[in-house]
């Protein structure tokens, strides 16, 4: 038999997000602040022209829509 107690587990969470193309920070005071950005996490295979590098950053979605506009081929945009 088992005893438990209630443990608080120290978790790190985000007060802030900056945008890392144009510097845009905005507070996090609810969820649906986030979501004026996206974050992106890529990872490089080996052979790639980054070999094994892992990039994190975040993105306002003014840039992605600029970032997007390059594009020579437009994503495939689904949903409302
Ligand atoms: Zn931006």
């Amino acid at each position: 038999m088992k005893e438990y107690e209630e443990r608080k587990i120290p978790k790190k969470v985000a007060i802030s997000i900056t945008c890392n193309k144009c510097g845009n920070t905005k507070k996090l005071s609810d969820i649906w602040d986030e979501y004026e950005f996206q974050s992106f996490s890529i990872t490089f295979g080996y052979g790639s022209l980054f070999d094994d590098q892992k990039w994190e950053f975040d993105i306002c979605d003014t840039c992605l829509a600029d970032f997007v506009k390059t594009f020579k081929h437009s994503p495939d945009i689904n949903g409302v």
